[in-house]
């Protein structure tokens, strides 16, 4: 490959495990020169430039950094071919997520990864990950990715499964966008969403959005407390395909009253694959009576980004219904 072919890729650092080393208190993230050593070999094949965003934990990475980063990304279209940005893996499916609603009709490939092992680290998987990342950013397939472990997967599926493990990231209830296999990478190109307009960055988010995972028992006063506070949604993580308890105290009259008071709720399910369907039981028609909202087969983090989005939106309550009865970009099955 001479230089005139080569992909112009912008590395976007945010800090991680894939850019730490070991300080006082505990790995701690750095610049983008701990990864010098890796970015040097992937010089033969991009053009690389690099802008060293924050240096966080991803613990760290809050709606404040998802705004930043998004802004980040949707600024430097149009100067280079792809992006890879490089993020702790604790919050990356949260970011991941965000960052697909922030930038709708995004028009190159923007691919999020990061490594279970620090770079500095001899054995770090962060070097695979970090190939794998480019080849997707100098694809050309537009949309917001996340490559780990040789896998890549729509950002808004992608949900971390191992605390550890090399393959930490899963794509949930949707097939791979692309394998890095003997053939190199492989995508499957029905996976790429074709932007349908010009891109547009739309970075308004709403804070006051609760995340409940429920359990057997849960008081239904939790709902009160939450609209007091000025809550405006609410994604509930319910059982199985999207039962709840309607014995004893029933969380119901809760959800009821916050429905009534304009709150959007959300039920998924805390299964991780496989659709949560509320028509299936009486006690999932019982929420569906109450005016709840299907998360269906989303990830919990697609859902609660996607109602934090659609709340800074300005949208009512009857809006946001139909917003979730529409895929944006993969994140739900229709
Ligand atoms: N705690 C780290 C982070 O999320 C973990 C990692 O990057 O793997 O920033």
């Amino acid at each position: 490959m001479n230089s005139v072919e080569k992909k112009h890729i912008l590395l976007i650092t945010t800090g991680g495990t894939i850019a730490s080393v070991p300080g006082g208190e505990g790995l701690e993230p750095r610049r983008s020169d701990v990864m010098e050593r890796e970015l040097n070999q992937l010089r033969t094949y991009y053009q690389i430039s690099v802008q060293d965003l924050m240096c966080l934990d991803s613990s760290n990475i809050q709606p404040e950094e998802w705004v930043i980063i998004a802004r980040a990304i949707f600024e430097a279209r149009g100067t280079c071919d792809g992006i890879v940005v490089s993020h702790g893996t604790d919050t990356m499916a949260y970011t991941a997520s965000m960052v697909t609603f922030m930038l709708e009709n995004i028009d190159l490939p923007v691919v999020f990864t990061g490594s279970q092992l620090p770079l500095a680290d001899f054995l770090s998987d962060g070097p695979d990950n970090l190939r794998t990342a480019f080849a997707m950013a100098a694809s050309g397939a537009p949309g917001v990715f996340l490559a780990f472990d040789r896998k890549i997967m729509l950002g808004c599926r992608a949900v971390k499964v191992r605390a550890s493990g090399f393959s930490a990231f899963e794509s949930i209830n949707s097939r791979y966008v692309g394998l890095v296999t003997a053939h190199g990478l492989e995508l499957d190109r029905q996976m790429i969403h074709m932007p349908t307009g010009p891109a547009r960055f739309r970075p308004e988010a709403c804070r006051q959005v609760f995340l409940l995972k429920l359990a057997p028992g849960l008081d239904p006063g939790i709902f009160d407390t939450l609209v007091d506070q000025g809550y405006r949604g609410i994604v509930i993580e319910a059982f199985g395909l999207g039962g709840m308890h309607f014995l004893h105290k029933t969380p119901g009259r809760g959800i009821q009253g916050a429905i009534d008071r304009g709150v959007s709720v959300v039920v998924c399910s805390q299964c991780l694959y496989d659709s949560s369907n509320l028509t299936v039981y009486q006690v999932g028609q019982k929420l569906l009576n109450l005016g709840v909202i299907q998360g269906a087969d989303m990830t919990t983090e697609a859902a609660f980004t996607k109602l934090m989005w659609a709340l800074g939106q300005g949208l009512n309550p009857r809006e946001v219904r139909a917003l979730f009865q529409k895929s944006l970009a993969g994140e739900v099955t229709m």
